[in-house]
Protein backbone atom coordinates (compact mmCIF):
# COMPACT_ATOMS: atom_id res chain seq x y z
CA UNK A 1 0.00 0.00 0.00
CA UNK A 2 1.04 3.31 -0.86
CA UNK A 3 1.64 5.65 2.33
CA UNK A 4 0.28 8.94 0.93
CA UNK A 5 0.42 11.45 3.66
CA UNK A 6 -2.70 12.73 4.65
CA UNK A 7 -1.82 15.96 7.06
CA UNK A 8 1.21 17.44 7.89
CA UNK A 9 1.48 20.09 10.47
CA UNK A 10 4.24 22.41 10.34
CA UNK A 11 6.36 24.97 13.00
CA UNK A 12 3.00 25.19 14.79
CA UNK A 13 2.95 27.59 17.41
CA UNK A 14 0.23 27.96 19.84
CA UNK A 15 0.11 30.97 23.23
CA UNK A 16 -1.97 30.76 25.75
CA UNK A 17 -1.74 34.36 27.17
CA UNK A 18 1.16 35.12 25.31
CA UNK A 19 2.57 31.82 27.04
CA UNK A 20 4.04 29.20 24.17
CA UNK A 21 2.08 25.95 24.89
CA UNK A 22 3.65 25.05 21.76
CA UNK A 23 6.73 26.75 20.02
CA UNK A 24 7.58 23.98 16.95
CA UNK A 25 4.99 21.34 16.55
CA UNK A 26 5.30 19.17 13.93
CA UNK A 27 3.73 16.44 12.76
CA UNK A 28 3.31 13.75 9.46
CA UNK A 29 0.34 11.66 9.47
CA UNK A 30 -0.09 8.74 6.57
CA UNK A 31 -2.57 6.57 4.95
CA UNK A 32 -2.34 3.29 6.57
CA UNK A 33 0.25 4.25 9.49
CA UNK A 34 0.19 4.67 13.10
CA UNK A 35 1.98 7.59 14.41
CA UNK A 36 3.03 7.84 17.93
CA UNK A 37 3.07 11.20 20.18
CA UNK A 38 5.22 10.72 23.05
CA UNK A 39 6.66 13.51 25.19
CA UNK A 40 5.99 14.34 29.10
CA UNK A 41 2.92 15.88 30.47
CA UNK A 42 2.55 19.48 29.21
CA UNK A 43 5.14 18.80 26.32
CA UNK A 44 1.89 20.00 23.62
CA UNK A 45 0.67 16.61 22.46
CA UNK A 46 -2.43 17.51 23.36
CA UNK A 47 -2.61 21.06 21.90
CA UNK A 48 -0.93 20.20 18.60
CA UNK A 49 -3.77 17.55 17.91
CA UNK A 50 -6.85 20.65 19.00
CA UNK A 51 -4.59 23.16 16.50
CA UNK A 52 -5.36 20.57 13.46
CA UNK A 53 -8.97 19.69 14.73
CA UNK A 54 -10.05 23.28 15.24
CA UNK A 55 -10.12 23.10 18.96
CA UNK A 56 -7.66 25.80 19.00
CA UNK A 57 -6.89 28.38 16.50
CA UNK A 58 -2.77 28.34 15.75
CA UNK A 59 -0.83 31.82 16.10
CA UNK A 60 1.71 30.45 13.61
CA UNK A 61 2.93 27.65 11.51
CA UNK A 62 0.70 25.36 8.22
CA UNK A 63 -1.62 22.68 8.43
CA UNK A 64 -1.99 20.77 5.25
CA UNK A 65 -4.51 18.12 4.90
CA UNK A 66 -5.08 16.23 1.27
CA UNK A 67 -3.02 18.53 -0.19
CA UNK A 68 -4.57 22.22 0.50
CA UNK A 69 -3.88 24.24 3.57
CA UNK A 70 -6.44 24.12 6.23
CA UNK A 71 -7.63 26.19 9.01
CA UNK A 72 -10.59 24.60 10.82
CA UNK A 73 -12.80 26.91 12.82
CA UNK A 74 -14.16 24.11 15.29
CA UNK A 75 -14.02 20.47 15.72
CA UNK A 76 -17.65 19.77 13.57
CA UNK A 77 -15.63 21.33 10.27
CA UNK A 78 -12.83 19.07 11.03
CA UNK A 79 -14.94 16.20 11.36
CA UNK A 80 -16.60 16.92 8.03
CA UNK A 81 -13.43 16.84 6.15
CA UNK A 82 -13.08 13.71 7.85
CA UNK A 83 -10.76 14.52 10.68
CA UNK A 84 -12.09 12.95 13.62
CA UNK A 85 -10.57 13.06 17.61
CA UNK A 86 -11.13 11.34 20.45
CA UNK A 87 -10.19 13.08 23.08
CA UNK A 88 -8.13 13.47 26.37
CA UNK A 89 -11.02 14.74 28.69
CA UNK A 90 -13.85 13.04 26.99
CA UNK A 91 -16.11 15.17 24.41
CA UNK A 92 -19.47 13.50 25.43
CA UNK A 93 -22.55 14.96 27.21
CA UNK A 94 -22.70 13.09 30.35
CA UNK A 95 -26.85 14.02 30.41
CA UNK A 96 -27.06 12.62 27.16
CA UNK A 97 -27.64 8.71 26.32
CA UNK A 98 -24.66 6.64 24.78
CA UNK A 99 -26.55 6.46 21.47
CA UNK A 100 -27.35 10.29 21.99
CA UNK A 101 -23.65 11.43 22.14
CA UNK A 102 -22.95 9.07 19.45
CA UNK A 103 -25.43 10.51 16.49
CA UNK A 104 -24.70 13.86 18.09
CA UNK A 105 -23.41 15.83 15.30
CA UNK A 106 -23.99 13.62 12.20
CA UNK A 107 -26.51 14.77 9.40
CA UNK A 108 -29.64 12.39 8.89
CA UNK A 109 -29.29 13.31 5.36
CA UNK A 110 -27.96 10.33 3.53
CA UNK A 111 -24.86 10.64 1.39
CA UNK A 112 -23.48 14.12 3.09
CA UNK A 113 -20.96 12.71 5.04
CA UNK A 114 -22.27 9.89 6.77
CA UNK A 115 -26.43 9.38 8.03
CA UNK A 116 -26.46 8.50 11.44
CA UNK A 117 -27.62 4.69 10.80
CA UNK A 118 -24.49 3.83 9.38
CA UNK A 119 -22.63 5.71 12.78
CA UNK A 120 -24.79 3.80 15.12
CA UNK A 121 -24.19 0.40 13.47
CA UNK A 122 -20.48 0.93 13.67
CA UNK A 123 -20.51 1.91 17.37
CA UNK A 124 -22.90 -0.54 18.13
CA UNK A 125 -20.30 -3.41 16.83
CA UNK A 126 -17.11 -1.22 18.50
CA UNK A 127 -19.19 -1.54 21.98
CA UNK A 128 -20.07 -4.53 22.00
CA UNK A 129 -16.93 -6.33 21.11
CA UNK A 130 -15.38 -3.85 24.32
CA UNK A 131 -18.21 -4.83 26.42
CA UNK A 132 -20.72 -7.43 25.13
CA UNK A 133 -24.54 -6.77 26.18
CA UNK A 134 -23.86 -2.72 26.47
CA UNK A 135 -26.62 -1.37 27.03
CA UNK A 136 -27.08 2.45 25.08
CA UNK A 137 -29.60 3.92 26.76
CA UNK A 138 -27.68 4.65 29.51
CA UNK A 139 -26.70 7.87 30.27
CA UNK A 140 -22.73 9.04 30.01
CA UNK A 141 -23.09 9.87 33.31
CA UNK A 142 -24.02 6.58 34.75
CA UNK A 143 -20.86 4.56 32.82
CA UNK A 144 -17.53 3.41 34.39
CA UNK A 145 -14.69 5.70 33.72
CA UNK A 146 -12.90 3.09 31.17
CA UNK A 147 -17.09 2.89 29.44
CA UNK A 148 -16.74 6.40 29.11
CA UNK A 149 -13.69 6.10 26.94
CA UNK A 150 -14.92 3.39 24.89
CA UNK A 151 -17.94 5.42 23.99
CA UNK A 152 -15.26 8.89 23.30
CA UNK A 153 -13.21 6.73 21.09
CA UNK A 154 -16.48 4.79 19.40
CA UNK A 155 -17.87 8.03 18.93
CA UNK A 156 -14.59 8.84 16.75
CA UNK A 157 -14.40 5.52 15.00
CA UNK A 158 -17.97 5.84 13.97
CA UNK A 159 -17.66 8.60 12.16
CA UNK A 160 -15.49 6.72 9.36
CA UNK A 161 -12.81 9.11 9.39
CA UNK A 162 -10.07 9.62 7.33
CA UNK A 163 -7.41 10.42 10.08
CA UNK A 164 -8.05 9.79 13.59
CA UNK A 165 -6.81 11.43 16.57
CA UNK A 166 -6.68 9.14 19.69
CA UNK A 167 -5.41 10.99 22.56
CA UNK A 168 -4.76 9.34 25.25
CA UNK A 169 -7.49 6.60 24.56
CA UNK A 170 -6.07 4.00 26.77
CA UNK A 171 -6.15 5.77 29.87
CA UNK A 172 -8.44 4.29 32.09
CA UNK A 173 -8.70 1.01 29.94
CA UNK A 174 -7.65 -2.75 30.99
CA UNK A 175 -5.03 -3.97 28.97
CA UNK A 176 -7.42 -6.34 27.35
CA UNK A 177 -9.58 -3.72 26.29
CA UNK A 178 -6.28 -1.85 25.32
CA UNK A 179 -4.94 -4.99 22.94
CA UNK A 180 -9.00 -5.06 21.18
CA UNK A 181 -8.14 -1.01 20.46
CA UNK A 182 -5.16 -1.61 19.33
CA UNK A 183 -6.88 -4.43 17.00
CA UNK A 184 -9.51 -1.91 15.95
CA UNK A 185 -6.55 0.29 15.39
CA UNK A 186 -4.51 -1.90 12.73
CA UNK A 187 -7.57 -2.48 11.17
CA UNK A 188 -8.56 1.16 10.01
CA UNK A 189 -5.13 1.35 8.85
CA UNK A 190 -5.15 -1.56 6.83
CA UNK A 191 -8.04 0.32 5.18
CA UNK A 192 -6.19 3.35 4.66
CA UNK A 193 -6.85 5.38 7.76
CA UNK A 194 -4.20 7.78 9.25
CA UNK A 195 -3.66 7.57 13.10
CA UNK A 196 -2.31 9.34 15.69
CA UNK A 197 -1.69 8.43 19.14
CA UNK A 198 -1.02 9.69 22.06
CA UNK A 199 -0.15 7.37 25.12
CA UNK A 200 2.03 8.26 28.40
CA UNK A 201 2.75 4.41 28.31
CA UNK A 202 5.58 3.99 26.39
CA UNK A 203 5.12 0.29 25.37
CA UNK A 204 2.04 0.93 23.66
CA UNK A 205 3.29 3.63 21.39
CA UNK A 206 5.94 0.96 21.04
CA UNK A 207 3.61 -1.69 20.13
CA UNK A 208 1.10 -0.30 18.34
CA UNK A 209 2.67 2.20 16.36
CA UNK A 210 4.79 2.37 12.88
CA UNK A 211 6.72 5.83 13.92
CA UNK A 212 6.99 7.99 16.40
CA UNK A 213 7.20 12.23 17.63
CA UNK A 214 8.74 12.76 20.59
CA UNK A 215 7.56 16.59 22.30
CA UNK A 216 9.60 18.05 24.68
CA UNK A 217 8.73 21.83 26.11
CA UNK A 218 6.34 22.29 23.13
CA UNK A 219 8.88 21.38 20.35
CA UNK A 220 9.54 18.05 18.26
CA UNK A 221 12.78 16.71 19.73
CA UNK A 222 12.82 13.63 17.93
CA UNK A 223 11.29 11.22 15.41
CA UNK A 224 11.41 7.74 14.86
CA UNK A 225 10.33 5.32 11.41
CA UNK A 226 10.13 2.01 12.50
CA UNK A 227 10.36 1.08 8.97
CA UNK A 228 14.18 2.16 8.94
CA UNK A 229 14.86 2.89 12.80
CA UNK A 230 15.49 0.40 15.79
CA UNK A 231 12.62 -0.08 18.12
CA UNK A 232 14.88 0.63 20.96
CA UNK A 233 13.30 2.19 24.27
CA UNK A 234 16.69 3.30 25.64
CA UNK A 235 16.83 5.92 22.82
CA UNK A 236 13.16 6.45 23.35
CA UNK A 237 13.75 7.81 26.51
CA UNK A 238 16.91 9.71 26.02
CA UNK A 239 14.87 11.54 23.39
CA UNK A 240 11.56 12.38 25.88
CA UNK A 241 14.05 13.30 28.67
CA UNK A 242 16.16 15.21 25.99
CA UNK A 243 19.30 13.63 26.24
CA UNK A 244 18.89 13.14 22.84
CA UNK A 245 17.77 14.94 19.55
CA UNK A 246 17.48 13.07 16.69
P1 LIG B 1 0.39 17.20 26.77
O1 LIG B 1 -0.83 16.81 26.03
O2 LIG B 1 1.66 16.85 26.07
O3 LIG B 1 0.39 16.71 28.18
P2 LIG B 1 -0.69 19.86 26.49
O4 LIG B 1 -0.69 20.07 25.03
O5 LIG B 1 -1.98 19.54 27.14
O6 LIG B 1 0.42 18.79 26.87
O7 LIG B 1 -0.14 21.16 27.20
C1 LIG B 1 1.00 21.88 26.76
C2 LIG B 1 1.15 23.14 27.57
O8 LIG B 1 0.08 24.02 27.21
C3 LIG B 1 1.06 22.94 29.05
O9 LIG B 1 1.98 23.81 29.67
C4 LIG B 1 -0.37 23.35 29.38
O10 LIG B 1 -0.47 23.86 30.68
C5 LIG B 1 -0.63 24.44 28.35
N1 LIG B 1 -2.05 24.53 27.96
C6 LIG B 1 -2.75 23.60 27.25
N2 LIG B 1 -4.01 23.97 27.08
C7 LIG B 1 -4.13 25.20 27.67
C8 LIG B 1 -5.21 26.13 27.83
N3 LIG B 1 -6.42 25.89 27.33
N4 LIG B 1 -4.93 27.28 28.51
C9 LIG B 1 -3.72 27.53 29.00
N5 LIG B 1 -2.66 26.70 28.90
C10 LIG B 1 -2.86 25.55 28.25
MG1 LIG C 1 -2.38 15.60 26.57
Amino acid sequence: MENKIILEAKNIVKEFNGVPALSDGNLVCRSGKITGLLGANGSGKSTISKCITGVYHKNSGTITYLGKDVNFKNPMDAKKAGIAMAFQNLSLLPDLTVWQNIVMGFEKKKGFFLDDSNAKHTAAKILEDFVPGFDYSRKVSELSPSEMQIVEVAKAISQEPKMLILDEPTAALEQSQVEILFKYMRMLADRGVGMVFTSHRMWEVMDICDDIIVFKNGEVVGRLDFDKDEKDADVIIQMITGEKKI
